[in-house]
């Protein structure tokens, strides 16, 4: 039998890289995994984490605003960019030496450099090349921007953690999770913000009433939104960035978040001269089981082009190791994910969409919208959107909608509801928690007429 030098070489220590190395250590295998940048990948670095820490630091904004109803005097706040920084980049810092130390405790060899691959069973690591039973690509994504004239002088969501200074005015471009999260970051932190979006509502892919919800809560909290404009280019001059917008007009701001999406990281993997097949967008095209077309080589994560969650690409680097070194496991169920938009305020949402559940066959729809008790005091007008679609045949619930505090951590408890078919009537038959936002999920009784 041929002996490798290792048993399974995973090709980035990102959420999925380093789950899948670290469980597959756990189950007898030998394995390394090459990293040229910071451990943790996106998320860690330049994604969930660093964002949610900005998003709490925007929320206080508002909060020290709300005090004043329940009688606080609070003196006007000041707020520092490059101390929050700072002391995110600490935090940054501490993760990714917790990640060096669970690989090391598992037993995983980590290599820092970048690595390629050579043919099905080598990869090349600087001068040196290595064997493996399997290579697993766990090399994630990375932001894209538009092509258009002056684009070099828009950043990404990679700069804007790490700016060293607060615009003043930022302009952000496009409609989707990164948008909507930094334009209520930048706008809580007292930044003067615009979003340009090309469609006719944000949160394209979400139930229509979460969109629309989101932007009406947008605007309330300061945010400018531009629908149906597409930027044409961008000039640095005297007073900032000039922006034109292809309706003819012109905005100067100091800063552009290009929003506007992610590509896989396989340019200069070697995949393709190794005879990995990728699809246009240069995601590894991968089987059930993520083996790609060479089944020693299989991907996992954003890489995959699948569902660029850092759950899902830690649910599926557990599933590889098993595969591999284990028992095997059931496949991933990619249906009823849920998942939170962490703009101000929070999106959460769980299951299908009104139009995507009226596609399969009649629904009953149950809507409620409310003015949280805390905003009877702080005097804050914010609307809570909460939804839930119903299939009107089986009773079954199949999809749970919110925007609203805490939407994100309401959600994921029904999301176990759906994972257990839940229907209409337990969720009727179950006790609320008085007083909650929540507790309105159990309470609405008379479905809004089409
Ligand atoms: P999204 O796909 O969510 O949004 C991209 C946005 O850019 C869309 O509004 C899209 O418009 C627009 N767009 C795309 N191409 C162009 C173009 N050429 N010109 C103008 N506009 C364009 O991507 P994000 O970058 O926001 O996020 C990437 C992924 O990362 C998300 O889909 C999500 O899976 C994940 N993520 C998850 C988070 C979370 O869990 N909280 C947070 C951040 C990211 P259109 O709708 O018309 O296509």
């Amino acid at each position: 039998m041929t002996e490798y030098d290792y048993d399974l070489f995973t090709i980035g220590a990102g959420s999925g890289g380093v789950r899948a190395s670290r469980f597959a250590a756990q189950l007898g295998a030998r394995v390394a995994v090459a990293e040229d940048r910071d451990l943790g990948g996106t998320c860690v670095n330049v994604g969930c984490v660093p964002k949610k820490l900005l998003s709490y630091a925007a929320h206080y904004h508002g909060d020290f605003e709300d005090a004043a109803g329940f009688g606080w005097s609070v003196p006007p706040a000041e707020f520092d960019w490059p101390t929050l920084i700072a002391n995110k980049d600490r935090e940054i810092a501490r993760l990714n030496g917790v990640y060096e130390e669970i690989l090391g405790d598992a037993g995983v060899t980590l290599l820092r450099g970048r690595a390629t691959v050579l043919d099905a069973h080598t990869v090349a690591i600087g001068d040196q090349q290595i064997s493996a039973r399997h290579i697993l690509v766990a090399t994630g994504g990375r932001p894209t921007k538009p092509d258009l004239p002056g684009i070099e002088h828009a950043i990404t969501s990679d700069e804007a953690f790490h700016l060293a200074a607060l615009p003043r005015r930022v302009l952000i471009y496009g409609g989707g999770y990164i948008a909507v999260e930094f334009a209520s970051i930048f706008a809580g932190l007292g930044v003067e913000v615009t979003l340009v979006y090309r469609g006719a509502q944000i949160l394209r892919g979400f139930d229509s009433d979460l969109g629309a919800t989101l932007a009406a809560e947008m605007v309330r909290n300061g945010v400018a939104i531009r629908l149906q404009t597409q930027l044409q280019g961008i000039v640095r001059d005297a007073a900032g960035l000039t922006v034109s917008l292809d309706d003819g007009t012109e905005l100067t701001v100091d800063s552009v978040l290009a929003a506007t999406g992610r590509s896989p990281n396989t340019v200069g993997l070697g995949l393709e001269a190794a005879g990995v097949g990728l699809d246009q967008r240069g995601a590894v095209r991968v089987a059930a089981d993520y083996r790609s077309n060479i089944p020693s080589i299989l991907a996992i994560g954003d890489v995959i082009d699948r569902v660029q969650l850092t759950p899902v690409a830690l649910a599926e680097g557990v599933y590889v190791a098993e595969l591999l070194f284990g028992a095997g496991r059931a496949p991933i169920n990619y249906e009823n994910i849920a998942t939170a938009v962490f703009s101000h305020p929070n999106v959460g949402t769980v299951g299908l969409s009104e139009a995507q559940a009226l596609a399969r066959g009649a629904v009953r729809i149950f809507r409620s919208r409310f003015r949280a008790l805390r905003h009877t005091l702080s005097g804050r007008d914010e609307q809570t959107l909460m939804k839930i679609v119903v299939d009107a045949a089986s009773d079954r619930v199949l999809g749970v909608h919110m925007v609203g505090p805490d939407a994100g951590e309401i959600i994921q408890g029904f999301a176990v509801a759906l994972q257990c078919g839940a229907t209409k009537a337990q969720f009727d038959a179950t006790i609320g928690i008085h007083p909650t936002s929540a507790e309105e999920f159990v309470t609405m009784r008379t479905p809004v007429t089409p």
